[in-house]
């Protein structure tokens, strides 16, 4: 039977995060040829919200509030709880971001209702939808089906495939007024990290660094290739915790889970918990000095030898192709 899905947009800095374009996607499949509603909270936010409509969203439904300017979680959820009284949606699809994560069961668990959190793959459409995520630090995949109750669920980004955008087309867009109030906590100010370049977990190319890069300096050459690729750096713990580089850069289980196109691995070992953050990447290339680290085991691509040397080559071979294309 086919299914009523709200999608939650994210918007960061006035624009609607990638993942949101994948979480339409989701929700189109679960709908199985049912109504896929996008779902807006902010404040001055109505204005990308023909972009989801583009992406595949049959209408969109905002929130606007000044207390919805930045997130707070009783703020977003008040208004997506008034949203789903509203809708009454039969599924509800999340980006699994630091939002999304923090926001999904807190609203999940108000509604009594189950939470598939993380999911990479869905199989099946409808009544006969089945969730894949990874379990054990992505040493192994469960599927999981719902069997009652409205369906939660959260996409890890990167993983499925957003739908083809069709410039120009139309859906309805309506706003639906909330009193946000009760507010425990007000976000007076957000200091970010410097966020230059591409965002780490939707990046399509991540070069990340580990404790073979040795110092802050030694990552230049790191921010040189990622940013010839067009992608961005991040780090093992080993390399935060020795502080050549921010916590915010940190993969694995205790930092930000990535799924590029490709990852490149350099002066990093392989630890299970890093490997919990980015094993599911489509392409992986290690740069190691040691033949025997574990990163070769997940590796596509080994290149043994030092980061130092190799990296200033890949460098020289990305600007001759880039130029000779
Ligand atoms: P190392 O293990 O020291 O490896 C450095 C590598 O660099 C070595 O393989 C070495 O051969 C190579 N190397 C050295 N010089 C060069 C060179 N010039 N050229 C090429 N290669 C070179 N770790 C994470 O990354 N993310 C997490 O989220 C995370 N969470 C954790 C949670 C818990 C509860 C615990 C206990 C640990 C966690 N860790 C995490 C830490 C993890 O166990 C490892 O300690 C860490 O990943 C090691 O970082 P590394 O590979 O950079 O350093």
């Amino acid at each position: 039977m086919s299914k009523k899905v709200l999608v939650l947009g994210e918007v960061r800095e006035g624009s609607l995060r990638n993942v949101s374009f994948e979480a339409i996607a989701a929700g189109t499949q679960i709908a199985d040829g049912g109504e896929v509603v996008g779902l807006i909270v902010g404040d001055s936010v109505a204005g990308v919200a023909s972009e989801l409509v583009e992406y595949g969203a049959n209408r969109v439904v905002t929130v606007e509030h000044p207390h919805l300017k930045t997130y707070t979680s009783d703020g977003y959820s008040q208004a997506i709880l008034a949203v789903i009284e509203q809708e009454k949606p039969d599924a509800i699809v999340f980006g699994h971001t630091s939002l999304g994560k923090d926001l999904s069961p807190k609203i999940a668990s108000r509604l009594n209702a189950g939470l598939v959190s993380d999911v990479t793959e869905i199989q099946g459409a409808g009544d006969d939808v089945v969730f894949i995520r990874p379990i054990y630090s992505g040493k192994a995949f469960e599927k999981v089906k719902v069997k009652e109750g409205v369906i939660f669920a959260t996409i890890r980004p990167n993983n499925i495939a957003p739908l083809a955008k069709a410039a120009g087309r139309a859906g309805d867009v309506s706003s639906v007024s909330v009193d946000i109030t009760n507010l425990r906590t007000i976000i007076k100010e957000v200091v970010r990290k410097s966020t230059e370049g591409v965002d780490l977990s939707e990046a399509k190319v991540v070069v990340a660094g580990g404790r073979g890069v040795k110092s802050e300096d030694g990552f230049a050459p790191l921010y040189e290739l990622a940013k010839l690729l067009g992608g961005a750096v991040g780090a093992s713990r080993g390399a935060c915790d020795a502080d050549y580089c921010d916590y915010s850069l940190q993969i694995g289980q205790t930092g930000k889970v990535v799924t590029p196109d490709l990852y490149i691995a350099a002066g990093i070992s392989g630890a299970i918990q890093h490997v919990a953050g980015m094993s599911n990447s489509k392409v992986i290339v290690a740069i190691n000095k040691d033949p025997e680290a574990n990163i070769f085991k997940i590796a596509d691509y080994g290149i043994v030898g030092d980061l130092f040397e190799v990296i200033p080559m890949l460098i020289e071979e990305f600007k001759a192709l880039k130029v000779g294309a």
